[in-house]
C-alpha cells in the first residue's frame, strides 16, 4: 500500500524482504531478497534509495541504525525501539505524562504471583518484544493465589512484563503523521472490535465524545514531538466508561486501524506517510466519509465476489498467496453516503 502510494506520487520503490514475491514486492519496482539484517542486502539498499521506512515494527533496530549511517531512514531509531519493547513503550508515554496500565517487568512465576496479587487477582501477562496481533499473550482473570506454576515458560522464558486488566469500555486508535518540518496531521479517532487478538473492524467516526477524541488528539501530537518523529504513527487506546484514555501501544508505522483512509479521506495514511518521509507538505486528514473498515481473516477471502457486488464498497486484496487461518489476506471499507 506504501509502494502503491509512491508510484501515485511519482516515486520508485525498492521493498528488502526475506520472503520472495511478497505482498510489497508485486507493486514496488524492485525487490532484494534477504533478511533484514543482511549487511550487503542493506547496503544495496542504501545505494539504491534517497529515504528509507518500514512498515514492520519488529525489523531489527541495528538494521535501521546500519542503513541511517548512508541514507535517511524514517521513523528515527528512537521509535522503532520504543515501540519493540512493551516496558519500554509504557515507560516512555508515562513520562511524558499518557496513562497507561499499571505494569511490572516479569522475569519468572513468582514475581507473576507477586504481580497478579498487586493489581488484584487480574492481568495479562505479555511478551515484551515481538508480539502482534494478540500473540504472545495470557489472560489471568481474578485468580486466587498459586496455579500459575509454568506460565512464564509457556511465553517461551523471554523477558515479558504484566499489566492490570483495564475494564474498558470500548477501543479506539488514532493515526496520525510528522513532517520533517514538524508539521502534524491527525485523522480521526477509529473505534475498533479485537477478536481473538486481532483487530477485526474500525468504525469511523468512533462513538466517543468530542473531550475523548480530542484528548487522543493531544495524545498523538505530544508523542510524535517527543520522538522527533517523521511518517505516520498508529496509537491504541482504550476508552474507559468516563471517556478518559488509557495508551496500549503505539506502532511506528502505517496502521491496520487506519486502513479506512484509502477510501474515506483525499490523503490516506499511506500518501501521507510517504509524503512525510519524502519532505513533501502534508496532506489534508479530513475525512470526506464516515465508514466502517473490516479486515478478511483466512476464509473470509470467499466473501470477495459478495462484496464485490455491493455499493460503496472498496476492496483491497494483499496478494497472499495461501489462505490461513488467522491470516490476514485483505480488507474492504463500507463507506456511508452523505445526503
Ligand atoms: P495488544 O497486543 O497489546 O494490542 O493486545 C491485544 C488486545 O488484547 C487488545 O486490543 C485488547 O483487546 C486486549 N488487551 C490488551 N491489553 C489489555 C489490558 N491491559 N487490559 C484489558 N485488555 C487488554
Amino acid at each position: 500500500m506504501l509502494a502503491m502510494a509512491a508510484a501515485r506520487l511519482g516515486y520508485q520503490t525498492v521493498v528488502l524482504e526475506p520472503q520472495a514475491d511478497c505482498p510489497a514486492a508485486q507493486v514496488a519496482n524492485r525487490q532484494i531478497v534477504a533478511a533484514y539484517d543482511d549487511p550487503a542486502a542493506l547496503d544495496e539498499l542504501a545505494r539504491s534509495c534517497a529515504v528509507v521506512t518500514y512498515e514492520f515494527e519488529n525489523v531489527p533496530v541495528a538494521a535501521a541504525g546500519h542503513l541511517a549511517q548512508s541514507v535517511a531512514v524514517y521513523p528515527p531509531a528512537r521509535a522503532l525501539e520504543v515501540a519493540q519493547d512493551r516496558l519500554a513503550e509504557k515507560s516512555f508515554l508515562n513520562d511524558i505524562g499518557i496513562a497507561t496500565a499499571q505494569f511490572l517487568p516479569i522475569e519468572n512465576d513468582s514475581e507473576l504471583a507477586a504481580g497478579l496479587q498487586a493489581f488484584g487477582g487480574s492481568g495479562i501477562l505479555k511478551t515484551r518484544r515481538m508480539g502482534y496481533d494478540g500473540k504472545g499473550q495470557r489472560v489471568f482473570r481474578n485468580v486466587a493465589s498459586g496455579g500459575f506454576d509454568g506460565a512464564c515458560a509457556s511465553l517461551g522464558n523471554v523477558p515479558l512484563i504484566l499489566e492490570s486488566f483495564v475494564e474498558f469500555e470500548r477501543e479506539m486508535s488514532v493515526i496520525a503523521a510528522r513532517g520533517t518540518d514538524g508539521s502534524l496531521a491527525v485523522y480521526d479517532p477509529a473505534e475498533n472490535v479485537h477478536r481473538s487478538g486481532i483487530l477485526h473492524s474500525s468504525t469511523v467516526p468512533a462513538a466517543i465524545s468530542a473531550l475523548t477524541a480530542d484528548a487522543a488528539r493531544k495524545a498523538a501530537r505530544k508523542i510524535l514531538s517527543a520522538l522527533d518523529y517523521v511518517g505516520v504513527i498508529g496509537i491504541e487506546f482504550f476508552v474507559l466508561p468516563d471517556g478518559a484514555l488509557i495508551a496500549n501501544e503505539m506502532a511506528p508505522r502505517v496502521h491496520n486501524s487506519g486502513h479506512w483512509t484509502e477510501a474515506a479521506c483525499v490523503v490516506s495514511q499511506f500518501e501521507q506517510h510517504i509524503r512525510a518521509v519524502a519532505g513533501l507538505s502534508l496532506g489534508d486528514a479530513n475525512r470526506h466519509s464516515d465508514c466502517v473498515m473490516e479486515n478478511l481473516i483466512g476464509d473470509d477471502i470467499a466473501r470477495v465476489p459478495a462484496l464485490l457486488a455491493e455499493p460503496d464498497v472498496a476492496v483491497h486484496l494483499y496478494g497472499k498467496a495461501e489462505a490461513r487461518p488467522g491470516r490476514k489476506m485483505g480488507h474492504f471499507t463500507r463507506i456511508a453516503r452523505r445526503g
